[in-house]
């Protein structure tokens, strides 16, 4: 690494602070609107966003939760997931996607990989079903919808519902349809570091059917209609006014927001073309909104080492698939039985990846990983799992 490195301003994964500042005073006047109002919980902001965001999703029906957790939580329970069921879905994802099968007493089934895109593959979840099997739960990881014209042609055969985790992918599409209106029902997250990202915790459902609509509009607050008229044992995962409100400021953005991403996503690809790293893969039919841009090298450790000394922010996503994690792990499985998972487990990282990257500051994070890995001792060949 030269020596100046170190004295460069580091290139950041993500940057809250320029979404911030480039929002000016619009966020604090909107704050302050909500506190005017006291309408703290649920309320006006909260009604206003919903049906913004169902036709940013072009989706009748959406209902703010909480937290994306939440809704994926609440999105299970319309399904009718219960005590004894088993939802299939992938081992490469953040964990809440699997935590929320287990808050409804059902048990997570994974089918591994495509390991092009690192979403569900479908001939493996066609695998993975069995007579227990209530639902299928695919993830958008990473911004790109997974395949769900093969996923949903499956999930009928069998008479499944489809829940898209699209805590990472608002405003992605697949053949000029948007996530959260892909499947039967859709959970996003508005945590600060997602595309849309809330100032705190927040979460949307989004569907086309009224009942599961009605089902989860029920379940977010104590399982009620009417007030103190609970029936259904429901839950406290009502959205924030104020955080509808902050987020109705942002969604206007979203799409120059993510139009950003994909112009900082194609100069990555344009640059990074070595025989030690593959770049991601899009489905022809997929517009991918990048929430994150993640290639895979190998002695992926020490080029995250090298891309540290050099002031470029990365990260992993993620480092042990589910299946190994000891909060998680299940006698069913064992290291070896999600080989795709694992693999991408130990090869994927995370690059700057943010609307407010520069031009420059891609060709800098580019250039420091092309260094990183010419500087490898063995040229190590990376395990390349496509099939
Ligand atoms: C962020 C995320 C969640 C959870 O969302 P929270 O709002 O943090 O509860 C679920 N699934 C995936 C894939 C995520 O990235």
């Amino acid at each position: 690494m030269n020596s100046t490195a170190k004295t460069l301003a580091p290139i950041p994964l993500l940057d809250l602070e320029s979404e911030y500042r480039a929002l000016g005073e619009s966020i604090s006047a909107a704050v302050q609107r909500t506190i005017d109002s006291r309408q703290f919980i649920l309320g006006r902001e909260v009604a206003a966003f919903e049906e913004e965001f169902a036709d940013y999703c072009r989706a009748p029906h959406a209902t703010g939760v909480n937290s994306g957790t939440s809704a994926l939580h609440l999105a299970l329970l319309a399904c009718g997931v219960g005590p004894g069921d088993e939802v299939v879905t992938v081992p490469f994802t953040f964990y809440a996607t699997v935590a929320a099968i287990g808050y409804c007493g059902a048990t997570a089934v994974f089918a591994d990989i495509d390991p092009r895109t690192f979403n569900l593959d479908p001939a493996a979840l066609e695998a993975a079903i069995t007579p227990r099997t209530r639902a299928i739960l695919p993830v958008h990881l990473y911004g790109q919808p997974a395949d769900m014209d093969a996923i949903c042609a499956i999930a009928r055969r069998h008479g499944l519902p489809v829940i898209e985790d699209a805590a990472q992918a608002h405003g992605a599409e697949l053949a000029g349809r948007r996530a959260g209106s892909l499947a039967d029902i859709a959970c996003f997250s508005f945590y600060p570091t997602k595309n849309l990202g809330a100032a705190g915790e927040g979460g949307m459902v989004t569907t086309a059917n009224p009942e599961f609509a009605r089902t989860v509009r029920m379940l977010r607050d104590w399982g009620q209609e009417r007030k103190y008229h609970p029936v259904l044992k429901g839950f406290n995962y009502r959205l924030e006014g104020m955080q509808a409100a902050v987020l109705r400021v942002k969604l206007p953005h979203l799409d120059r927001w993510n139009d950003a991403r994909r112009a900082s996503a194609a100069l990555y690809d344009s640059l990074l073309d070595h025989p030690s790293l593959i770049r991601p893969f899009t489905l022809p039919e997929a517009r991918h909104v990048y929430h994150l841009y993640t290639v895979r090298v190998p002695a992926r450790d020490a080029v995250q080492r090298s891309l540290d000394a050099a002031a470029v922010q990365t990260a992993v996503h993620y480092p042990t698939p589910i299946h190994l994690l000891p909060a998680y792990a299940t006698p069913r499985y064992r290291a070896g039985d999600f080989p795709r998972a694992e693999v991408a487990a130990l090869s994927v990282l995370s690059l700057p990846m943010n609307p407010w990257l520069t031009p420059d500051q891609v060709r800098r994070a580019a250039a420091a990983l092309l260094d990183a890995l010419n500087a490898l001792e063995i040229p190590a060949p990376l395990c390349d799992n496509r099939s």
